[in-house]
């Protein structure tokens, strides 16, 4: 096959990091909000943020570049503003969106005062205007805002980004293809304010809004669109496949000439092929670092004049290609089908990987010789374009590295631990069993802790001032001593210790301020992973995570949190919560390898959290909280996949859970989270008690526990946390009437619904000495 001599392949991106490789885009919003810079400051950053993001494209080779994938905070909200789905409450007057009615819609409006708090929904004050709701793009970590629609809701055009960026980039010389989300996709992924519909049914009243922006772009010389409907890549009703086939005709009758470029991703058409394929469209992009096995399906559905856009590089993870293999699969495929109608790409959009690994000059150079990041992938992209034109030999060297890369990673002792190996073969069920039934367990544990009715606890963290960055920062640029960073630690931790005794709460926490993140701290000191200094990716508008990465068997090679356990507990006779991050979460926020299933990894982490578990119970740790905050998140996109995943993750906690006493009190903690449809798995986890984030939904997520008959400990959160606003007694007896009527008394704890890092003490201290002024005056009502 080495023999096909072509003149172009076309290489794709559908769209590229916006954050800039040095987080530009986040300075210059945080400038702009702070009134430190103008307007014209940041639209100017914006722009060269664009403008360098094209330049780097054209450079590394790629022929098919997009633009209006940038974005000042996020693509759902700038199609919202563009087809002008602005809700009353931001005062928009019909006229061109202002960046003040944009952020407002990004970040709520209050006296300057907006929540950061780093969870996936975003606040403003009580008596300001709240954001739109935030909620987690498909199943990445980036987080879109929620389209808001009302009955009769109109659209119009109100904005013109897409054009404006088209001609932005004309104007510069790159001919590029416009992306836009999907009409399907948007109304979708929407919600009805009042709920009392389904968004999908607008669609014939946004689509002369859609349509006309793409008759504007087809106007001014755009011959290819690029239409994001990732939601092929979900379970659709027939109704909804109906919709998408109607939403295609529309436009094709109404844009004839116009080429799209429909795009899927995060997985595999699936039982959508057939609907894909039945689309009116010019191109279609399909997925196969998730789906590899579509590719064949795919090639005996696809019409002849259809373009195939096979996005063959991993869009969401980090890792160097496989050059060699992919040619082997493209060869054949190209051999067939022609250059002009094949496309290579990307999985999805490079949004979900770091910019550049250039600038990662601390990394151990055999993982950075393993790792491809935006640019890296763009470059992959570009040799295995010009193999598939000139012949392997045109990039011979590129591939042969490629290999090199790969078989190096395939035997590395970096990589490969025989000790982890071995013990992960002696795992037994039994290891993921208590050794009795919580029935059993919670009378000894009751007797062993003689805790009141309603025992009061928090979730973990107290608040991380200014102070405590400052001297983490101090310590890790070297200006503060490992001794004087410590003596700081423990000061706040005993500080912290001594203030919950004095105001009555029953079982207390240390206050996490050793902790940079409930992550990274854990994978700072564990074998197989590793961090990067640059390696950042947009979480939501300014924010964005560096997520470790997870590169070889886990083990923990010393206890991580005992030292300070010990500490936190030599300084009172209340029970101190051993406090430890579980292994899906761990999982779920790190890149991981993809060397090994994901299953297999995450046991690794749950044998080295148990070993820790186990050095807590044997240091005298009595209660052991293990949170599990992203279990929920790595549900996959289709059902079919949930009780597999279900299956092993929960066997996970339980494996690092279940090494203890029936003496031994193991919590954990889910905030943000659905119960209903994942009701028996969190049963099936077992814990001993549970806290959860329930003020919102004023106890409302309790009913599945109800309906279930769930028998273990609860904590429902009885204050929101995300909010500066210092909950009444008054407020927090009621909601814990409303979890009384759902729960049995023993059952019930008291609790904020999170950890308190976010917030300050000047906040937390009031709202907890009336959390547990609640739990007397509860006690005393019983
Ligand atoms: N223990 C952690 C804390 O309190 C839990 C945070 C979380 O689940 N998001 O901060
Ligand atoms: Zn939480």
């Amino acid at each position: 096959m080495s023999t096909i001599r072509h003149s172009t392949l076309s290489t794709a991106t559908l769209g590229v990091p916006r954050i800039g490789p040095r987080r530009e885009l986040k300075l210059a919003l945080e400038r702009y909000w702070s009134g430190e810079s103008s307007q014209s400051a940041l639209m100017e950053a914006a722009s060269a943020l664009r403008i360098a993001n094209w330049a780097r494209q054209k450079a590394l080779g790629i022929r098919v570049i997009p633009s209006n994938d940038f974005s000042l905070y996020d693509h759902m909200l700038d199609l919202a503003c563009m087809v002008g789905a602005i809700p009353d409450r931001f005062g928009w007057d019909g006229g061109p969106v202002t960046l003040d009615t944009y952020f407002a819609m990004a970040r709520g409006r209050l006296g300057g005062k907006t929540d950061d708090c780093g969870c996936a929904t975003s606040h403003a004050d009580q008596a300001g205007v709240p954001a739109l709701e935030m909620t987690k793009w498909f199943d990445t970590n980036y987080h879109y805002m929620v389209p808001e629609f009302e009955r009769g809701q109109e659209f119009r055009l109100a904005t013109l980004k897409p054009l404006d960026q088209f001609l932005e980039a004309r104007e510069l010389g790159y001919q590029t293809r416009p992306v836009l989300v999907g009409p399907v996709t948007f109304l979708k992924l929407g919600k009805a304010r009042d709920g009392s519909f389904e968004p999908l049914a607008l669609i014939g009243d946004l689509l002369p809004a859609y349509i006309d922006m793409l008759r504007r772009l087809h106007a001014n010389g755009a011959e290819w669109v690029q239409i994001d409907e990732p939601c092929l890549a979900l379970d659709l009703t027939e109704a909804e496949a109906t919709v998408l086939r109607q939403t295609y005709q529309a436009i094709a009758r109404a844009l004839p000439g116009l080429k799209i470029m429909l795009t899927t991703y995060f997985g595999g058409l699936g039982a959508n092929i057939d609907t894909a394929f039945g689309l009116p469209v010019a191109g279609l992009h399909i997925d196969l670092a998730r789906a590899p096995d579509q590719l064949d399906r795919v090639l005996a559905k696809a019409p002849r004049g259809l373009v195939l856009s096979l996005g063959i590089i991993d869009g969401r993870n980090i890792w160097r290609a496989d050059l060699g293999a992919i040619l082997d699969r493209l060869e054949p495929v190209v051999a067939r089908r022609g250059t002009d109608h094949i496309q290579i790409a990307p999985s999805c959009s490079l949004l979900h990987v770091p910019v550049d690994l250039v600038q990662e000059r601390d990394l151990d150079p055999d993982l950075v010789n393993w790792l491809a990041f935006s640019v890296q992938k763009m470059e992959e992209l570009a040799i295995l374009g010009r193999a598939l034109c000139e012949g392997r030999a045109a990039v011979g060297e590129a591939i042969a590295a490629s290999a090199a890369a790969l078989a190096a990673r395939r035997i590395s002792p970096k990589v490969h631990d025989a000790a982890v190996a071995a013990r992960l073969a002696t795992v037994t069920p039994a290891m993921a069993s208590r050794a009795s039934a919580f029935a059993i367990r919670a009378g000894k544990q009751r007797r062993r802790f003689g805790l009141p009715a309603f025992p009061t606890t928090t979730i973990g963290s107290f608040p991380q001032t200014a102070e405590v960055r400052k001297a983490r920062s101090a310590h890790a640029k070297g200006t503060i001593d490992q001794a004087a960073y410590d003596g700081f630690l423990r000061e706040e931790t005993e500080r912290a210790v001594r203030w919950q005794e004095e105001i009555g709460l029953d079982v207390l926490v240390h206050g996490e301020f050793e902790r940079n993140d409930m992550v990274q701290y854990f994978g700072e000191q564990l074998a197989g992973f590793a961090f990067t200094r640059h390696g950042w990716v947009q979480s939501y508008g300014s924010r964005c995570v560096r997520p470790p990465i997870l590169f070889g068997d886990v083990a923990r090679p010393t206890p991580i949190t005992v030292g300070w356990w010990r500490y936190a507990q030599s300084l009172t006779t209340r029970p101190m919560k051993g406090m430890l991050t579980g292994p899906v979460t761990i999982l779920n926020w790190s890149f991981v390898r993809d060397d090994v299933p994901r299953s297999q990894a995450c046991r690794q982490i749950a044998l080295a959290i148990r070993d820790e578990v186990s050095d807590l119970e044997q240091a005298g740790a009595a209660m052991i909280q293990i949170d599990e905050a992203a279990l929920r998140e790595g549900l996959p996109l289709r059902r079919a996949e949930w009780p597999a995943y279900l299956d092993w993750a929960v066997e996970c906690f339980r494996l690092c859970a279940s090494g203890v006493g029936d003496e031994t009190q193991i919590h954990t903690h889910m905030c943000y989270s659905e119960f209903n449809d994942i009701i028996d798995a969190i049963a099936a986890m077992d814990a001993d008690v549970i806290s959860i984030e329930t003020s919102r939904s004023r106890m409302e997520l309790l009913d599945a526990f109800r309906t279930f008959q769930y028998p273990n400990e609860i904590g429902p959160g009885v204050y929101d946390i995300h909010s500066p606003r210092v909950p009444a007694v008054a407020e927090m007896v009621d909601l814990l009437k409303l979890a009384r009527r759902r729960l049995a008394d023993e059952q019930i704890w008291i609790n904020p619904d999170c950890g308190l890092k976010t917030r300050g003490w000047a906040e937390v201290r009031p709202a907890l000495v009336n959390m547990v002024e609640a739990a007397r005056q509860m006690r005393l009502a019983a």
